[in-house]
């Protein structure tokens, strides 16, 4: 196999180009492909992780929780980066506001921010409190500033008081992570209860709403809200009907407030993730036997973990990413969605 391309760079200079610039980054990717003991000008390793093994690949075990579920009781544990995560400064001194921070890409996404060197609020139900505080404990290891305010975003007045108890404790808010979701599964339109559809609207739809214009007194110029949104916005499921609905509202959310908003030097994107192994699905997102197979479409024949996906929400709220807004940055292991 030829070492060289059309371009005339061979693959180890790209391969190793790449290396060194995920490891200013920080990346996660980085973290087992040094050795401290190596030679300063020996060439970077070939290559990175294999995506395909990086993590645990289908078949799954049944295990099914009442939603929301809890991360600890997942099997294999979830990882959102606690042993693999490493920051460079790319937050420092920020006040970020997570909502569902507790388990899955919220928690991923705290461990980062803080480790990246922001203070950081999360909120997530009550019966989360174990897995919750997990996350406090997490943050606080990095040297940074945990604020934990559970409570349930279906309640316009409980977003108001999230978003004010946040930047008070804070002391002040510029990083907005509107995370928290809700999928329950339906076979047919005719069991979709009004009172189900309704939840998940005001969960997914209307809290999102809620809590960014509670923030809008406290964000200021150089702010930045991602968004979570799902590949389901573009490619709906036949058994996710309402929900599907709600993360296409998201986009349009997205897209629409980034220009509003960019008169006010504030930037608005969001994430679309593929299948992430979360207590999401396992708690009633996907049927059980779906949930055992789950990632096995993905490209990459696994799902993805937390920890696989935090740099995208610490690049688009790093003041570096200060030219992107309004977009959508998928992951979801290979498929060319969005
Ligand atoms: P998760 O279960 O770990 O996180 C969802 C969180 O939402 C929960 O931890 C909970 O704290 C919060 N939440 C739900 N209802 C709430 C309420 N009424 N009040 C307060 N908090 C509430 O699962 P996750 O997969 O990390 O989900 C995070 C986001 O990612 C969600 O928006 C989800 O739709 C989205 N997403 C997940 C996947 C996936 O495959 N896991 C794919 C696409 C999109
Ligand atoms: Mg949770």
């Amino acid at each position: 196999m030829s070492q060289h391309d059309h371009s005339g760079f061979s693959r180890r200079q790209l391969v190793g180009g790449l290396m060194g610039s995920m490891a200013t980054a920080g990346s996660a990717n980085a973290a087992g492909n040094g050795s401290g003991a190596q030679d300063q000008n020996a060439a970077p390793p070939l290559t990175g992780k294999d995506p395909r093994d990086a993590y645990p690949k289908p078949p799954f075990e049944r295990q099914p929780q009442d939603p929301p579920g809890l991360a600890s009781k997942m099997v294999p544990r979830p990882d959102h980066g606690e042993e693999s995560y490493r920051g460079s400064g790319r937050l420092a001194g920020r006040k970020a506001l997570i909502t569902g921070g507790d388990s899955g890409i919220g928690r991923a996404v705290a461990i980062a921010y803080a480790r990246e060197g922001a203070d950081v609020a999360i909120n997530y139900l009550p019966e989360e409190e174990s897995d919750a505080q997990e996350v406090i404990a997490l943050i606080q290891q990095a040297g940074r500033k945990a604020v934990a305010i559970p409570g349930d975003i279906t309640d316009e007045a409980f977003c108001q008081q999230l978003v004010n108890e946040a930047a008070t404790q804070l002391g002040g808010l510029d990083i907005l992570v509107n995370n928290a979701g809700r999928q329950q599964y339906v076979e047919s339109i005719t069991d979709l209860t009004t009172e189900s559809f309704d939840k998940t609207f005001k969960t997914n739809v209307y809290a999102m709403f809620w809590i960014t214009k509670a923030a809008m007194a406290h964000l200021k110029p150089g702010a930045a809200i991602v968004n979570t949104t799902s590949v389901q916005a573009g490619k709906p499921s036949a058994i996710l009907l309402d929900y599907a609905q709600t993360k296409a509202a998201i986009v349009a959310f997205t897209k629409g407030l980034a220009k509003q908003l960019a008169e006010k030097g504030i930037r608005v994107n969001a994430v679309a993730p593929g299948p992430y192994w979360t207590p999401l699905q396992s708690s009633g997102g996907q049927p059980m036997e779906k949930v055992m197979k789950f990632g096995e479409e993905a490209p990459f024949g696994r799902p993805g973990q937390p920890a696989e996906i935090a740099p995208l929400y610490v690049t688009l709220a790093s003041a570096e990413s200060s030219f992107t807004s309004g977009q959508i940055w998928c992951s979801d292991g290979g498929t060319g969605t969005f």
